[in-house]
């Protein structure tokens, strides 16, 4: 089992990051601003960096460009040779897993198991993106006449990723593993959140020696930096993933630039539906807490909108808050403990106002939680207690906007219609789930959801080969599988006249 290094890491956080940008293969000190992060569940600074201004952007954007025409990533390295140098990163990633899992913890507060899981999918998307490397077809197209017609697939050139903190590293793996496995060359933004996981891989893949000089570049500073890379000429392409309101100034950023292509992994009021024939009805109830209440909440796709059908409310309803008895928020790094600390105060402080407006709802009924967890040492720390609200409607703003945070809502409802009418009745369409053992309502319920995943009689399933990505406001394309490999190349097709 992995252990957290904390000695190692807190070592390598003392040391004041001047140099934390990452272009044309040196580290380099940034113009910008010097920032500190907090680690949430003390309240304690952990370490300092400085940042970029508009002119180190304009650095990494050349010097990615620079990679991209000219260097060899694109031309001498075969893709076969650049499928092995994705693997050994793979495995170089792995070798460094509890260092980076203890970094990820230190800083974003989630439980350390979680942030090992989140190194792992880093290296699987490595290792998984690393067998497409040689396997981006083209085709031949039947046109009429006397014409050899056929398309190839050409990377993309240079992509601009943006990612927020609350999965620093499971985000890199999603944007960084296809990007490169179809030959871009990229510049890399954390949120200024969490910015060391992503500096201490990007030190890794620098002491490896196996990318070419500015075909990874790592910028590091606040969103107003982020949206620099956005309005780049030199950025053919922006990945982002993170909340709606930035995704559609992304959109302008975009149009009134280069009119770059843009995927966006934006918010998301994901909605499970309990029918009361569920196969297992502890497991439905178990898992639905689950799969809300880990990774404390902050969660695009979690599932905050419960839907309970009445002739089984009570029974769910009880399922919940013994679960919610025996749920223990505390110390990350504590293996007893199931829920860490919020990432940060300000959102910490978005959380508690919530679940203000909730308790100020007409109908809404507080069924536990509602309150910061102040526990053996977490008195400084972001902690808030798992919260759920019953008897709620689709209509209270608890209902509808994205908390982010370690609170639900229940909803009763009578009959599938029902049901199914409230759960698509929202501006964001990520996740989805439902329990039943009825297969006719397995496909008609799955048809009927308005949302980019569906997950049937369990919630919360991910896979680097299985799409993922939001309907309506949750998003523009999918990551993943081959979708990803879509986002970062594009078609010519050309005509050879016989
Ligand atoms: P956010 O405020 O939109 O920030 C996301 C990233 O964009 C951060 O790196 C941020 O930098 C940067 N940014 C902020 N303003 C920018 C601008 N004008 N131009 C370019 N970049 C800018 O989101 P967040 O609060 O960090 O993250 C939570 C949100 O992400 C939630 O809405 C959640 O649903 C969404 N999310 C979606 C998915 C998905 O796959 N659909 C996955 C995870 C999270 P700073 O943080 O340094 O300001
Ligand atoms: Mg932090």
């Amino acid at each position: 089992m992995a252990a957290p290094k904390l000695e190692c890491a807190k070592e390598w956080l003392r040391e004041k990051r001047t140099k934390a940008l990452y272009i044309n293969g040196e580290w380099k000190q940034g113009h910008g601003i010097e920032m500190e992060s907090i680690n949430p569940a003390t309240g304690e600074v952990i370490g300092t960096y400085v940042c970029a201004d508009e002119k180190d952007i304009e650095e990494a954007a050349k010097a990615a460009r620079e990679a991209f025409d000219h260097g060899p990533w694109r031309t001498e390295i075969t893709n076969r040779e650049r499928g092995v140098i994705m693997r050994k990163l793979a495995d170089l990633i792995r070798e460094h897993l509890e260092e980076l899992a203890t970094i990820e913890t230190m800083d974003n507060g989630k439980l350390f198991t979680e942030s090992c899981e989140d190194v792992t999918n880093v290296a699987d998307f490595f290792d998984y993106y690393a067998g497409w490397t040689d396997k981006i077809y083209g085709e031949t197209n039947p046109v009429n006449g006397d014409f050899f017609s056929y398309t190839r697939r050409e990377p993309v050139g240079v992509c601009g990723q943006i990612i927020p903190w609350n999965y620093p590293m499971d985000m890199a793996g999603y944007k960084l593993a296809p990007a490169l496995a179809a030959g871009n060359c990229l510049i890399m933004k954390p949120s200024s959140v969490t910015s060391f996981s992503l500096i201490r891989l990007f030190e890794i893949f620098d002491e490896s020696g196996l990318l070419p000089k500015g075909v990874v570049n790592l910028i590091v500073g606040k969103g107003s930096i982020g949206s620099y890379i956005t309005k780049s000429p030199l950025v053919d392409k922006a990945a982002f993933t993170g909340s709606t309101s930035v995704g559609k100034q992304l959109v302008h950023d975009s149009a009134d630039s280069n009119l770059k292509t843009l995927s966006l992994e934006l918010g998301g009021k994901s909605a499970n539906i309990i029918f009361d024939d569920a196969p297992d009805m502890k497991w439905a109830i178990e898992r639905s807490f689950v799969a809300m209440f880990s990774g404390k909440g902050e969660k695009c796709s979690e599932p905050t909108r419960l839907f309970v059908q009445r002739t089984c409310y009570e029974e769910v309803c009880n399922g919940l808050v013994e679960m919610a008895k025996n749920w223990k928020v505390g110390d990350p790094f504590d293996p007893e403990s199931n829920q860490g600390a919020q990432v940060s105060k300000e959102h910490f402080d978005s959380i508690m106002n919530y679940i203000e407006i909730g308790k100020n709802e007409d109908h809404a009924k507080l069924l536990c939680g509602g309150d910061r967890n102040v526990e053996g040492s977490n008195a400084n720390g972001y902690f808030i207690n798992p919260t759920i609200f019953y008897d709620c409607t689709n209509d209270m703003r608890i209902s509808r906007e994205e908390i982010f945070g370690p609170v639900l809502v229940v909803i009763p409802f009578d009959t599938e219609e029902e049901a199914v009418a409230m759960a698509n009745d929202s501006e964001y369409g990520l996740g989805s789930g439902f329990w039943t053992n009825d297969v006719a309502r397995t496909q008609r319920v799955a048809n009927a959801l308005q949302a980019g995943m569906v997950f049937i009689n369990r919630y919360g399933c991910y896979d680097p080969a299985s799409p993922f990505g939001g309907y309506k406001q949750s998003g523009w394309g999918r990551e993943c599988g081959s979708r990803s490999l879509e986002l970062y190349t594009k078609a010519k097709a050309i005509w050879y006249a016989h």
